[in-house]
């Protein structure tokens, strides 16, 4: 999977450096090459080795993966913020034959089942030939848990190299790429792009630990080339900008920022572009799938239409079809159908749950994303949002949350917004807004709200209700989990 671990000419180049320890690619494989001796020495129970991966801190973790990958085990990454609940759950799930952490990692109780391989990335053992095959299982990762419990997604060795070959080329990712990463890596943006996208590439990474800032802007100021984040995080960015001229300057001096795992509000996407004339390239993937499409590098910096998550990634087949599951015939800028998708980039199964996987794929082998998106004339994509939690019904119309969330945080009291349908007699559903305010002293009026996307939505468009409540609720990746909504205490914005 990484031949350039072997290749003594690259020895001596960067490869990951985590505050101060780093680690050149001759380092790296020396340190896998451990790890995958250890892994070598545990009992086969016939189906293959599978170990858990304590997923912090970084600089043992991507050694633990790197290593695990190199001796061709498969690697369960563990969310060190999970509550005990969830990772007794995925530990059972998973059946990992151990757990691989840092020494100095503190795992909770529950986690004393399988047996504990300590990772030390200073030691270092020859590493043995990759032997592989391309359908072997690389990771089980499993999904945020935005709509629903998190499900393993089994994801082979092709897909992982699939997708960061076609990212290459679409990013025309080299080893003179050096990443600045401040994501957490148990899940597949920060372990497989951030992680072993560099690697593949003979590029570096840096991680920052935490994310902040003014971390971001100085390593970029000092040399470092692309920038990945979270919606979250280029909101932070948005906000900092006005204060923070170095960050300004280092975005400004990146040669890719890209941001994915959600839809990037289009107001932070302007600020950006207006403080720093870069524009942020967004790329549309998920668990099961890794990446399935992205805007191209050389795509020029005219600003993005909203939610515009460029075209389908080389090798990657994407369809929408409508309810009955028909394809729609060809892009046509406007008609909303759920993404389908076909290739090499492909997860093969839910662990332990046949019926999910069943259900998530089509009889000729199109996995069904639950997201829905409209293909424009020039072929790229625009999500619209998730089916089950994004799609408005009301009064005959499709509506899509994203859009109106859009409209909403462009007036300066909002600082969140999340949009759901609530059912209606008379319309089906209801367009409901969630708003948090920007100063909490001093929330927007609803007559304010009212004019503020009357100048902006068509009348079916715009929220009967609007709810203002403290935070919206997140997940570890930033991403408004619209379930758990109403179960936060909201006060109705009257008058
Ligand atoms: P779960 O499947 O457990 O509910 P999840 O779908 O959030 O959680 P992931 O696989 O991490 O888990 O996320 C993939 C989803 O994130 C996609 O299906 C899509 O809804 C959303 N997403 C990813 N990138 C983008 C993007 N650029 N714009 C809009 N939505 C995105
Ligand atoms: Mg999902």
């Amino acid at each position: 999977m990484f031949p350039l671990l072997h290749d003594p000419a690259v020895a001596g180049r960067p490869a990951l450096a985590f505050g101060d320890g780093s680690l050149t690619y001759g380092e790296l494989a020396g340190a896998a090459g451990t790890v995958a001796a250890l892994l070598r020495g545990l009992p086969d129970r016939g189906a293959g080795r599978r170990v858990a991966v304590w997923a912090t801190p970084e600089l043992e973790t991507a050694v633990a993966v790197v290593g695990a990958l190199a001796a061709g085990v498969c690697v369960v990454p563990l969310n060190p913020r999970s509550g005990e609940r969830e990772l007794e759950h995925i530990l059972a799930d998973s059946a990992p034959d151990a757990v691989l952490a840092a020494p100095r990692a503190r795992l909770p109780e529950a986690s004393a089942g399988p047996e504990r391989l300590d990772v030390d990335p200073w030691t270092r053992t020859a590493l043995a030939p990759d032997t592989a095959g391309p359908l072997d299982p690389a990771l089980v990762v499993y999904t945020s848990g935005t709509t629903g419990p998190p499900k393993g997604a089994v994801i082979p060795r092709r897909a992982v190299a699939a997708t960061l070959d076609a990212l290459a080329d679409a990013w025309a990712w080299t080893g003179d790429d050096l990443l600045v990463h401040a994501l957490p890596l148990f899940h597949v943006h920060g372990l497989v792009l951030g992680v072993l996208g560099p690697l593949r590439r003979g590029g570096a990474l840096r991680h920052l630990g935490r994310f902040d800032t003014a971390g971001v802007g100085r390593e970029l100021n000092a040399g470092a080339t692309m920038f990945f984040g979270v919606p979250t995080m280029y909101h932070r960015i948005a906000e900092a900008l006005p204060r923070e001229p170095e960050l300004a300057k280092g975005l400004a001096a990146a040669r890719l920022l890209v941001s994915g795992s959600a839809a990037l509000p289009v107001h932070d996407h302007e600020r950006i572009l207006a403080a720093t004339g870069r524009r942020v390239i967004e790329r549309y993937g998920m668990t099961e799938t890794l990446m399935n499409t992205s805007v191209r590098a050389d795509a020029g910096d005219r600003p993005a239409a909203a939610g515009t998550v460029g075209v389908p990634l080389p090798g990657v087949e994407l369809r929408l079809v409508d309810d009955d599951g028909d394809p729609l015939p060809v892009p046509d800028g406007e008609s909303v159908g759920e993404i389908q998708v076909r290739g090499p980039n492909l997860f093969t199964e839910y662990l332990n749950r046949p019926d999910a996987t069943a259900a998530a794929f089509t009889s000729d082998g199109w996995f069904r994303t639950g997201d829905m998106a409209v293909r424009e004339i020039d072929g790229s994509v625009r999500i619209v949002g998730r089916r089950a939690t994004d799609l408005i019904k009301s009064g005959g119309y499709k509506i899509g949350a994203g859009e109106i969330e859009n409209a909403l945080l462009e007036h300066p009291a909002v600082a969140e917004a999340a949009v759901t349908g609530a059912p209606d007699e008379d319309l089906g559903e209801r367009i409901v807004a969630w708003v948090v305010p920007a100063d909490p002293q001093a929330p927007p009026t609803a007559g304010e709200l009212a004019g503020h996307v009357a100048d902006r939505l068509a009348p079916h468009k715009r929220p009967r209700e609007v709810r203002l409540l403290d935070a919206l609720p997140r997940n570890d990746m930033g991403k408004v989990m619209k379930r758990a909504l109403d179960s936060c205490s909201a006060t109705p914005l009257t008058g």
